[in-house]
């Protein structure tokens, strides 16, 4: 006869068992490295449960001049795939795997999107003492046609590390493309509401190449494609008479940049603030851009909000 005692006494041990099983699982996941956290999330939502993710540039931190620690070295060293943006825009993350030694597979997941390369004649993309002219914007991530890329890349790299994941890897692809598709009705809806003669923004780096060319507005920055050098007084000083001059509405803070430059830009030319922009990283956990999704949402209301003339 089993007692209510017995019955009590057996259930933690029946409780261990499936905790047991979990942590066996938990070892059994493929190790996976992302470089930053906007694709550590699109790596996250398509390898799901069978992989173990490590970001190495977390929330709020800037990719372009991150200095990997020994800890990172570890992690390259033990991934099975190492998922980088690609486009130079990691400088440091080819030194970073030759000398971890790692045996993992390397994907770039911007492999294959259709790139833009920096205008010679872009006024606003020559900063006296240097040039951008030639480059390729690495910021491939801001368009959800490019999303759509980075999706069948981390996909294929995760079946070529993982075969036996393929189906798994798949419908969880298969979703979240889906999940794109809703995405991007709804910033094209949202964005439409912007009148032409406004469709001017002022950011500090040249990050929203991208999202300007799909959804048809135009960035501009005192600062180039990365954040390494800072902007010159020159740069800063055109800029100011530029927003002046067209009447650009709003100057965009980054999450990732200092903000003083967007603010003295805002504060001498007469425009106003328009809001935080997440650029090259995703908010933390609690803020409104947790989530690639999020992200690319919050943007896209936050520009329409400050560029649409109130009723
Ligand atoms: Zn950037």
């Amino acid at each position: 006869m089993i007692t209510r005692r017995h019955v009590l006494a057996l259930a933690p041990l029946a409780l261990s068992i499936p905790a047991l099983s979990r942590l066996a699982r938990a070892q059994d996941r493929l190790p996976v490295v992302a470089s930053f956290s906007i694709l550590g999330d699109l790596v996250a939502n398509i390898g799901g449960e069978r992989i173990a993710l490590s970001t190495l540039v977390g929330p709020n931190g800037d990719a372009h001049v991150y200095s990997p620690s020994p800890s990172d070295a570890r992690k390259v060293k033990e991934a099975r795939l190492i998922v980088t943006n690609g486009l130079k825009f990691e400088g440091w993350i080819a030194r970073l795997i030759r000398s971890s030694a790692t045996n993992g597979a390397v994907v770039e997941a911007a492999r294959g999107v259709k790139t833009i390369v920096v205008d010679e004649n872009s006024p606003a993309h020559d900063h006296g003492d240097h040039s951008h002219a030639g480059e390729t914007d690495p910021h491939a991530w801001q368009s959800v046609v490019n999303a759509r890329v980075y999706i069948a890349n981390i996909r294929a790299g995760l079946i070529a590390a993982d075969p036996a994941g393929n189906d798994s890897y798949e419908a969880n692809a298969s979703a979240y493309l889906a999940k794109l598709d809703a995405l991007e009705q709804e910033i094209m809806a949202l964005l439409a509401k912007i009148p032409a003669e406004r469709r001017r923004i002022i950011t500090s780096h040249d990050a929203f190449g991208y999202f300007g060319d799909a959804y048809g507005l135009a960035f501009i920055a005192p600062q180039g494609i990365s954040t390494e050098a800072q902007a010159s007084a020159r740069d800063v000083g055109r800029i100011i008479q530029q927003v002046r001059k067209d009447r650009i509405a709003a100057v965009f803070l980054e999450n990732i940049s200092d903000a003083r430059l967007a603010r003295r830009i805002a504060e001498e030319s007469g425009a106003k603030i328009g809001g935080t922009l997440y650029s090259d990283a995703l908010s933390d956990a609690s803020g409104p851009a947790a989530t690639y999704l999020d992200m690319m949402r919050h943007n896209a209301r936050t520009i329409t909000e400050a560029l649409t003339p109130r009723p």
